[in-house]
């Protein structure tokens, strides 16, 4: 079928809106006609060129929307059921999959890379050839076809243009909290950065019980809102010595620190923050080259450093139960407010988040 697509062709250039053909959905994928998708940091990486990729390519990886067609072997979505587009797929056979964290399939990565589907298949052209898609989904786009495990039904009375968060940043975020970090009830945490992810962890940590939350920021309108989702201690960075305010709260350092951020120096503040058998958990995504560098004496000692990838959440388990969380009004998501532009305005939507002039940016198809 033909649609209109915003494709990235070369690094730090403006999307161009172009007529693009999306092939009939194969054995195992979905065709998704996006209703919403959001504008994620890990987006404008991949335009500034400091995540590895081909052009042309279609980025947006936090879709939502109605599934129109399925291929051959599809059983756990139908046309019409809506669904929302995590930034991952699994494949079910490998490693991690079988150990139970779908999140970190082996396949994912190269998929991605590659901008294709599992197995490498492409199918979004222009009349030059093949057309790649970010996180095997491409939701800068008026369609989208996706493997069966990265369409994630959910019910039909969610607002897409509010769950479609769920395909990343704040699945990132409680996930981060509640399965990688683990928080349990009174437990203290620390969460750098306020942007999307960081604001999840912070209603992460409430849903989990934690006890001290402090959030770490440079923007006070982003720790004003990370107050008002329940944060119970607001530290500016630009003004104070965040490690000196959390040991000063904590009375000596915090359990967990989550960096949300994707600054290898911030990594190592955090890490900073943690009493001496405390868990830094790395949720940011850093440029690919960067290094941190800590005192090894201090894990021998108790500390634990982890990463997560999509909060090493169970998707098809967490997004449904975060869906019920948010219409129970538990997870407040929609008061991070979104500002709507149109596939046309994409341009002008992703130089606002760039610019963090805008809260959350989202695209209404
Ligand atoms: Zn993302
Ligand atoms: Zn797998």
């Amino acid at each position: 079928m033909k649609m209109k697509a915003a494709v990235l062709y070369g690094a730090n250039e403006p999307l161009r809106i172009e007529e693009v053909t999306l092939d009939d959905p194969q054995d195992q994928e979905v065709m998704v006609r996006l209703v919403a998708t959001g504008i994620c940091h890990s987006d404008l990486l991949l335009m500034k060129g400091e995540v590895p990729t081909q052009y042309p390519v279609v980025a947006g990886h936090e879709g939502a929307g109605v599934v129109e067609k399925v291929g051959r072997g599809v059983s756990s979505v139908k046309p019409g059921d809506h669904v929302v587009i995590p930034a991952i797929f699994s494949c079910g056979k490998c490693r991690p999959c079988i150990q139970g964290q779908p999140t970190l399939c082996v396949e994912t990565l190269p998929a991605h890379l590659m901008g294709g589907m599992p197995g490498g298949g492409k199918r979004l052209h222009n009349e030059k050839g093949d057309v790649n898609v970010f996180y095997s989904q491409g939701s800068f786009a008026e369609h989208a076809v996706v493997h069966e495990s990265s369409a994630i039904k959910v019910r039909p009375d969610a607002p897409p243009d509010v769950v479609c968060m769920l395909s990343c940043r704040i699945t990132t975020g409680v996930g981060a909290v509640a399965r990688r970090a683990g928080v349990r009830a009174g437990e203290s945490i620390v969460i750098f950065g306020c942007g999307a992810v960081g604001l999840g962890a912070v209603m992460g940590a409430r849903l989990c019980g934690a006890g001290q939350i402090i959030v770490v920021d440079m923007v006070e309108e982003r720790l004003e809102m990370a107050r008002q989702l329940g944060a119970g201690y607001i530290v500016n960075a630009s003004r104070d010595n965040p490690q000196q305010k959390v040991f000063e709260i904590t009375g000596g350092g915090a359990d967990y620190a989550l960096e949300c951020i994707g600054n290898a120096k911030v990594m190592m503040q955090a890490f900073g923050c943690l009493h001496s058998t405390g868990t830094l958990v790395i949720v940011g995504a850093p440029p690919a080259a960067d290094m941190v560098s800590f005192y090894p004496f201090e894990l021998l000692f108790g500390k634990t450093v982890k990463g997560t990838f999509l909060g090493n959440v169970w998707p098809r388990i967490d997004i449904p139960r975060l869906v019920e969380l948010f219409m129970d009004g538990q997870l407040p998501m929609d008061r991070l407010v979104a500002t709507g532009y149109r596939l046309e305005q994409i341009n002008d939507a992703i130089q606002a988040v760039d610019q963090a002039t805008v809260m959350r940016a989202v695209i209404r198809f």
